[in-house]
């Protein structure tokens, strides 16, 4: 176990424990018909003021050392740890007993806390000066040997680690992450009830709800055939409830999207999920930019710089080929196109005639590059889907480039111009469509600052604004919603929905916490008739509208008043303030990738008569 001191406020996290002990019992008490005292403290609470103190103690042997006769063992339960001395001189039997532990038994002992000798204080452990000399032990539960150590920082299969999930929580990181979630939805619905938000539970068992992935279902066995959506949100329940009249609607909700997996992604995962009544997006925005700073400050002891920025989709993707831009890393896309109007380098050439642009960037925290750095750099590029890239570095008056030879010196002179490039300096040059080119620069800006550690510490959150209201599918040959098909568009567009649909904005926003979207929302339409001429720009018949959000359209003609909201990932904020690489970190029993519990071997077969029941049939 290494220290205990990983997060600033952690002492908020004990005291609880601490004094509800205290409080209820002074001295330890026998549970009726057993064998074993009931604690009267928590090991990692205990310190210099308890020396002289008879306690008792419950929890686990995290390890066990025998040192000349004298027996040591590291006594770990929720709060932490402390060492315990059996000394045969002290308690011949005690002593002996502790002969038998081994790690993770289960264990109550007794005993008095005092100093330790000067040199074997522990400088990392918070009971690190004092250990607990004990009289009495009993073993309440033996453990087999665990399969992996219950120390931080192990490298174990994660697949093992989320089949023992239950000796995972054990260690210091994973107990950790998920007490400072607890605190964190604790102080959540503090704030938000301080703010007259009402916590409502919406049903699990309900419609579709789209969101842009696939639904879970859950078949009807009373009605069989049918089947029940699990919710990919509760959006339209926290609409009708502000049609119901309730202005302040917030919930930690469950929400369960079926769609490929990645490291921050689970097939269910929480939101804080709220919605308010007679607001403008700054309302939204402004409450909830209060919320994260008040989570950040009161429980992770975060100073997040503020006011958080705010972008403009347009002028975002522009800058940073992103709508989930990184602030934490300078290196902004600059537009060279103009610079090559009449180019002679051939890639260039093309993709402006196909209408394309050249784009760049100038690599920040990297002078003088070898050869081999900047092959890794194109190499990037490519994993990233570009076609290839180019890149030039400032030697003197000149560009050393691989295609120095078809840049005339007015083109050398403009990219040094934009971008500023000095000496030894890279700029980093992507032709072709915006959408392509915006992927590459982004990914190459991200990679850049990883490994050149050009960085900021801290933690950078951004509104990005003004989204677009439909995207344009391809694929499929119609619009979708950039968001959901709720958001209302910017007032000064409906005009010209139908006319420019690909032009319209909404009065929807998201944020943004170091390059990850933590969460985003929107002002909702709250007009009948605006509902459906949205739906039906989206190719959703009448028909298909009455059938799937029938009760909204309905719900909107009894007085709908004009609201909007926003949803937080909660398991991606908390992963971000925990500073853990992946959500399953901040998640008590989380899924594998492919969607899997190690743990339940969930998903699982039905035996037959389930399916008979059901009236399903498999193939
Ligand atoms: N329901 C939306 C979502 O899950 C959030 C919102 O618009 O409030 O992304």
């Amino acid at each position: 176990m290494t220290s205990l001191c990983l997060y600033p406020n952690k002492e908020r996290l004990t005291l609880g424990i601490a004094q509800m002990i205290v409080n209820g019992r002074e001295k330890g008490e026998k549970m009726a018909g057993s064998a074993w005292e009931k604690r009267t403290r928590y090991c990692g609470t205990l310190s210099k003021k308890d020396v002289g103190n008879r306690v008792v103690l419950n929890g686990w042997v995290h390890r066990r050392r025998d040192h000349g006769g004298v027996v040591f063992i590291d006594l770990r339960d929720v709060s932490g740890l402390v060492q315990v001395v059996f000394n045969p001189e002290v308690s011949p039997e005690a002593h002996a007993k502790a002969g038998e532990l081994r790690s993770e038994y289960v264990v109550s002992c007794a005993g008095e806390v005092r100093l330790r000798p000067e040199d074997s204080i522990n400088p990392k452990l918070s009971t690190g000066e004092i250990e607990v000399v004990a009289d009495r032990i009993s073993i309440i539960s033996a453990s087999l040997t665990p399969p992996f150590e219950i120390v931080d920082g192990i490298k174990v299969d994660e697949a093992l680690r989320l089949k023992y999930r239950y000796l995972d929580i054990r260690r210091t990181e994973v107990r950790e992450a998920l007490l400072l979630r607890a605190k964190a939805t604790s102080e959540i619905r503090r704030f938000l009830e301080g703010k007259g938000f009402v916590e409502i539970e919406t049903p699990l068992l309900t419609k579709s709800t789209p969101e842009g992935a696939r639904d879970f279902v859950v078949p009807s066995r009373l009605q069989p055939g049918r089947f029940y959506a699990l919710p990919q949100s509760p959006q339209l329940f926290k609409q009708l409830l502000m049609v119901a009249g309730i202005d302040r609607y917030y919930q930690i909700a469950r929400c369960f999207r079926d769609e490929d997996l990645r490291a921050d992604r689970q097939p269910e995962f929480t939101q804080v999920d709220l919605e308010m009544s007679f607001v403008c997006p700054e309302d939204v925005m402004g409450i909830t930019e209060e919320l994260l700073i008040h989570v950040c400050q009161e429980v992770f002891g975060i100073e997040p710089i503020q006011p958080f920025p705010r972008l403009p989709y347009r002028e975002c993707v522009e800058r940073y080929g992103t709508d989930s831009p990184d602030l934490r890393m300078g290196m902004p896309i600059i537009d060279f196109t103009e610079v090559f109007g009449s180019t002679e380098l051939r890639v260039f050439r093309k993709a402006l005639e196909e209408g394309g642009r050249v784009r760049g960037l100038k690599v920040e925290g990297l002078r003088r590059p070898s050869r081999r750095e900047l092959d890794m750099m194109v190499e990037e590029a490519i994993r990233l889907g570009a076609g290839g890239l180019v890149w030039a570095v400032k030697e003197g008056d000149a560009l050393k480039s691989p295609v120095a030879k078809f840049l005339t010196r007015e083109e050398c002179e403009g990219l040094v111009g934009r971008s500023g490039l000095e000496e030894g300096e890279v700029l980093l040059l992507a032709a072709g469509q915006d959408e392509a080119t915006s992927t590459v620069l982004d990914g190459l800006r991200r990679w850049c600052a990883e490994r050149y550690d050009s960085r900021e510490q801290g933690f950078r959150f951004v509104w990005v604004t003004d989204f677009p209201l439909f995207e344009w599918d391809e694929e499929e040959r119609r619009y979708k919603s950039h968001h959901h098909p709720f958001t209302s568009p910017s007032p000064e567009c409906i005009r010209v929905l139908e006319k420019m649909p690909l032009e319209v904005t909404s009065q929807s926003y998201d944020i943004i916490l170091n390059g990850v979207e933590i969460g985003g929302g929107s002002i909702r339409i709250h007009d009948p008739a605006l509902q459906e001429r949205v739906f039906s720009l989206l190719g959703i018949s009448r028909q298909e509208a009455e059938n799937k959000f029938g009760f909204l359209l309905e719900a909107l003609k009894f007085g709908a008043p004009p609201h909007g909201g926003i949803a937080l990932g909660l398991d991606r904020l908390i992963m971000l303030l925990v500073g853990r690489e992946s959500i399953r970190e901040v998640i008590a029993f989380p899924k594998t990738q492919s969607g899997s519990d190690p743990l339940t071997g969930a998903p699982d077969h039905l035996y037959p008569e389930q399916l008979r029941e059901l009236r399903l049939r498999t193939f």
